[in-house]
């Protein structure tokens, strides 16, 4: 009875197959939908501009920034430096609120490629830890204080899993005083696809200048969106169906 042998043996290897493929599957297994990590918007989408707002949350800044961002019905991003918190963690909870995402600029706002690797680790986990703590999603993002990076810092990045967003357009809101400068600055370079620097901790000349910019910019046609966020209508993926295991395993 060579061949019920055989058989016996080439049956146990397909349920210990399907046994080890049942536990290397994702979870939910099985043809519902895979919970994994949505692809982000780290780019503006076609005919969009990203505004970025760095440095806070600041208690005066930010809830006027937040006041007119909700005037025009746009949603930002705000790479906070977690130094702020827990003290100002009630502003996390405001900025979310609007539906803007809040995203990571590290610890103390050092400049890291003067730091150690280990030390880059401990500046951007902390934030990442705080973040979380005051109740928002764990970031996607990390923008480096002063843009600042080198080796260390991509690996570090990398190995949190936080992608690294830098900017295209200095709106110069931390060296002039008066909004002109701030207006001009960002008026004569923005268009869609860019990526705009901005600080909720700096001038106050930035409330008068933002509401002129973004009515500007809506007026060349383009519009506003938040970055490092699930790209919106993307379709998740579906696990395979058992019965599609098992043919392959079978095959
Ligand atoms: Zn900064």
């Amino acid at each position: 009875m060579a061949g019920d042998r055989s058989t016996g043996r080439r049956s146990r290897l397909i349920a210990g197959s399907v046994f080890v493929a049942l536990l290397v599957l994702p979870f939910p297994a099985f043809g519902q939908e895979i919970t994994g990590p949505a692809p982000l918007v780290i780019d503006p989408p076609p005919g969009t501009i990203a505004l970025t707002f760095d440095d806070g949350p600041f208690d005066v800044l930010t809830p006027l920034i937040l006041e007119i961002l909700d005037r025009y019905d746009i949603k930002a991003t705000f790479f906070i430096s977690t130094y702020r918190l827990p003290h100002n963690a009630d502003l996390i909870q405001e900025i979310l609120a609007d539906g803007h995402s809040v995203q990571s600029h590290g610890h103390h706002h050092d400049r890291l490629p003067n730091k150690t690797r280990s030390e880059i680790v401990e500046e951007v986990q902390t934030s990442i830890d705080l973040i979380e703590a005051a109740g928002a999603p764990r970031p996607s993002c990390f923008r480096p204080p002063y843009g600042a990076t080198n080796e260390d810092v991509f690996s570090v990045a990398d190995e949190l899993g936080l992608e690294i967003v830098l900017w295209t357009v200095n709106s110069a809101d931390t060296f002039y005083q008066e909004p002109d400068g701030i207006i001009e600055s960002t008026l004569a370079l923005a268009a869609a696809g860019d990526v705009v620097l901005m600080h909720d901790h700096w001038a106050s000349a930035l409330e008068i200048a933002l509401p002129i910019v973004i009515e500007s910019l809506l007026e060349r046609g383009v519009g506003f969106g938040p970055m490092c966020v699930p790209v919106p209508g993307e379709p998740k993926g579906v696990a395979p169906s058992l019965s599609r295991v098992m043919s392959l395993l079978a095959g």
